[in-house]
């Protein structure tokens, strides 16, 4: 089988890479099913500062089932400024598996909020944000905020950090996603405006197909939010905060 199972990346000085890279081993040997392949890679950055920023302030949605939290998820959406169609679209391409023939891509699908049309050019394969991580210490604070209101899964780490990237993306307007992990229930919608909004069950579990929608303003937006995604570093300084659902 050659299903990858999890993948994290850190952005880290020059002294702590042995250390980050033996942490990043363990934590993928420790992760239930054992891997065939743990595959490590280091990129020098060079001179380029990270961008600084703050992470996306975090809420839960407690719906009862996958259709109660689809509809709020796409009410939410709408509020944010994307059309039904679009929001639609979205949610159908999820549910059914947004690359050919109903596979899951690796990557995200970029939108045009007024239209649902997709701008990224590999639909196979979708974009993958990279470069992106919390400081330590804010990655110590929001373990913490999330243990303090019974989420201490690493997986939502992980997530706020990707939302905040995409969040801060140029022209983007709201993003969308739910795992393809057919353990993992959970998914969210996020945007600049309300942050992550997250809801423990966005499909049944068992279900495999998944992934994530990016919202963008325009279509002109789309080539510069695609390098920002993949090449721009972008340090996460400051945990955002937790708010309760509303
Ligand atoms: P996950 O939440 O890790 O289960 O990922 C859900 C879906 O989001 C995957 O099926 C991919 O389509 C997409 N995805 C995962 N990681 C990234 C990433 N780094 N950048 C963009 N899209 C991603």
């Amino acid at each position: 089988m050659n299903r990858h199972i999890s993948g994290a990346e850190r952005i880290v000085s020059g002294e702590k890479i042995n250390r980050t890279v033996s942490e990043l081993i363990s934590r993928a040997m420790s992760r239930g099913a054992s891997p065939d392949r743990i595959r490590v890679t280091i990129d020098d950055l060079g001179p380029v500062i990270a961008r600084t920023v703050t992470g996306l302030d975090i809420s839960t949605v407690n719906a009862p089932d996958p259709a109660a939290a689809r509809s709020i998820a796409a009410a939410r959406l709408k509020q944010a400024g994307i059309s039904e169609k679009a929001v639609k679209q979205a949610i159908r391409l999820l549910a059914a598996g947004p690359g050919t023939d109903g596979q899951n891509m690796r990557g995200a699908m970029i939108m045009e909020a007024r239209t649902g049309k997709r701008l990224e050019q590999d639909r196979a394969r979708g974009v993958r944000a990279s470069r992106f991580d919390w400081s330590e210490d804010a990655r110590h604070r929001v373990r913490q905020l999330l243990e303090d209101h019974g989420l201490p899964h690493f997986r939502i780490v992980e997530a706020v950090a990707l939302a905040t990237k995409i969040a801060h993306g140029p022209g983007v307007v709201a993003e969308i996603c739910w795992s393809d992990d057919p353990d993992y229930t959970a998914g969210y919608v996020a945007s600049p405006g309300f942050g992550y909004v997250r809801f423990p069950i966005c499909k049944q579990p068992g279900t495999g197909k998944g992934g994530r929608a990016i919202f963008v303003q325009s279509e002109l937006d789309a080539e510069r939010l695609i390098d920002y995604l993949q090449n721009e570093p972008v340090l996460i300084i400051a945990a955002g905060k937790y708010h309760d659902a509303t």
